[in-house]
């Protein structure tokens, strides 16, 4: 059994712990393209558990036919069966059985299937491992040359509406360097949009097919990056890194009364010149209003 991990209690089946019989959920990380990438305790791993968690049973059996793995039992694991599938798998611990759970590619629960699945297994009181691996992320960071000692990961952003609308405002102003995931047929409109909201100016890194034949990591601005990728093949999955947002430069009462004096010179009314300020600074509407006003006076 699993006895690679020092805290893993698969041993708990054999009578030590609190229950006579007690499985766990093995979190298992796969190639995010290069087989080679598998590891020793993820080729073991699979190869001795009861039953195998994961998004594509065809893409799994191909990776399990890779390592010579078999009689293994699946349970689909996707954003359509992860209730269904939750209870099975707490089910099978319960009976002492070990699962592993794979996502078609990386980390499974990292924008793919697997926080509900490890949310239930932990209530229901089983011991959940990592056994670690590659994730598309982590590997972008690292190579990205972009600040690393904080980052923010955003995943896939939604597809369109408010919802893509209020995450691409939002992105504009992440002091770290951001991570996100995108699709090849999106990339140019995901681009597109950032270069809207946050300047054609911002560093941005793309990493597509990493690990594989075509692998390319590209760094540059965000306009020059639509152009790059407009020259580009439309093949393999990204990912983004951006440049943390520029420092706000510090908002002083000379800074504050100058937008202001030009908000009313302008032709703006105390009213608007108060309410633009203070979108600006994201300051109190009311304190600006009796500013502008006083500087009406003086004008
Ligand atoms: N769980 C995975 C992980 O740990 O990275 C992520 C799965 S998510 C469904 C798939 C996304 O990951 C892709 O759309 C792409 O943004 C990124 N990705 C996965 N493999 C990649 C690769 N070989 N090169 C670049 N990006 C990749």
């Amino acid at each position: 059994r699993l006895h690679s991990h020092p805290r893993c209690r698969i041993s708990t089946r054999h009578g030590i712990g609190t229950r006579a019989m007690t499985g766990s959920l093995v979190l298992v990380a796969t190639p995010i393209g290069n087989l080679g990438d598998l590891t020793l305790r993820a080729t073991e791993t699979l190869s001795k558990v009861d039953v195998i968690a994961c998004e594509d049973t065809r893409r799994t059996g191909n990776l399990l036919r890779h390592i010579g793995a078999k009689d293994f039992r699946y349970v689909v694991v996707n954003e359509h069966t992860e209730y269904d599938a939750t209870n099975q798998i707490v089910d099978a611990l319960n009976n002492g059985d070990d699962v592993a759970l794979v996502s078609d590619a990386g980390t499974p629960g990292i924008s793919d299937p697997g926080s509900l699945l490890v949310q239930a297994v932990i209530e229901a009181g089983h011991q959940v491992v990592p056994i670690p691996g590659a994730s598309a992320a982590i590997s972008t960071l690292s190579v990205g040359g972009l600040d690393t000692r904080r980052f923010f990961f955003e995943g896939f952003l939604p597809r369109d509406g408010k919802e893509r609308t209020d995450r691409l405002a939002f992105l504009k102003s992440v002091p770290v360097t951001t991570v996100v995931y995108e699709a090849p047929h999106r990339i140019v409109q995901t681009l597109n949009e950032l270069q809207q909201n946050l300047g054609g100016e911002r560093r941005v890194v793309l990493a597509r097919e990493l690990t594989k034949i075509h692998e390319e990591i590209w760094r540059g601005s965000i306009s020059d990056a639509i152009e790059h990728i407009s020259n580009a093949e439309p093949i393999g999955e990204y990912v983004i890194l951006i440049e943390s947002a520029p420092p706000r430069p510090a908002v002083t009462e000379d800074l504050i009364d100058s937008a202001l004096k030009s908000a009313l010179v302008d032709g703006r009314s105390v009213k608007d010149a108060a309410n633009d300020v203070a979108d600006m600074f994201q300051l109190p509407k009311r304190d600006l209003y009796e500013r502008a006003l006083r500087l009406r006076g003086q004008l």
